[in-house]
């Protein structure tokens, strides 16, 4: 069987025996893939910076259909994104994408997911250190689109009336986003979404920005996304970089 070439980006890494380390990789064309990568520790030769977290590269698999993990043959990196370390905002932020993208891919092919984690950690590596919790959360929105989670925000979630764009609207998790006030009536559990919070996401969602938040608005937002992942993602176990990256909001604040 010839090794399977691919796209990767590396989610998750950590060191196996003496010389080696286990990886989970997100590939464009398997979905998520755990690789061994024998020898990676003892010589940086074969696998360099490859096997560090948020690399990027062309992955080679020696790939097996009935093992659950797979050997790493090399992967060429072409990112390092070795900034996402020197910031901790950034490197939480990245965590925060790589968890989600671990949480909410199998191991089918899922290149718009792929895509949308890629543009994710750009951003962030991208991000000043003021900036890097907008970025993440830019990136995680464009993720639940691309999953098709994209909450209702303009109609009613629950009977798709429209909603007037500058009013402070109610935020449903189990609707599936903003409801009219008659129906939030009847709807025990939601949030206020006031009109600055709403169009944020809008950008979000669409892959745009929203710089300058407010720590108080960045907190109301890191709540909500992780409430509408726990709900959307059946997301039960507990989300330990989400919790971090949205424990490091409280910090500097
Ligand atoms: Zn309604």
């Amino acid at each position: 069987m010839p090794p399977l070439v691919t796209e990767a980006i590396v989610l998750h890494a950590f060191d196996y025996l003496e010389t080696s380390r286990i990886i989970r990789l997100m590939t464009r064309d398997a979905g998520i893939q755990s690789v061994l990568a024998r020898g990676a520790r003892n010589s940086r030769k074969r696998f360099g910076n490859a096997v560090d977290l948020f690399a990027q590269g062309t992955a080679e698999i020696h790939f097996r259909p009935d093992r659950e993990l797979q050997s790493l043959n090399a992967l060429e990196v072409t990112r390092s994104r070795s900034q996402m370390a020197q910031d901790v905002g950034r490197f939480t932020a990245g965590s925060m994408i790589a968890e989600l993208a671990m949480r909410c891919t199998s191991d089918e092919p899922a290149p718009g997911l792929f895509d949308a984690v890629e543009m994710a950690l750009d951003r962030i590596v991208a991000a000043a250190p003021d900036d890097t919790v907008d970025a993440a959360l830019s990136g995680a929105w464009h993720m639940v689109a691309t999953l098709g989670f994209t909450p209702a925000l303009d109609l009613c979630a629950n009977c798709h009336s429209s909603l007037d764009p500058a009013a402070t609207v109610a935020f449903s998790h189990s609707a599936g986003g903003a409801v009219c006030a008659s129906c939030a009536a009847q709807i025990r559990s939601r949030r206020e979404l006031p009109r600055a919070a709403r169009t944020a996401i809008r950008h979000w969602i669409a892959g745009g920005r929203t710089p300058g938040l407010t720590s108080a608005d960045a907190r109301a937002h890191q709540r909500l996304l992780r409430e509408f992942f726990r709900e959307h993602l059946g997301i039960d176990r507990e989300m330990q970089a989400y919790r971090i990256w949205e424990q490091g909001a409280w910090t500097a604040a």
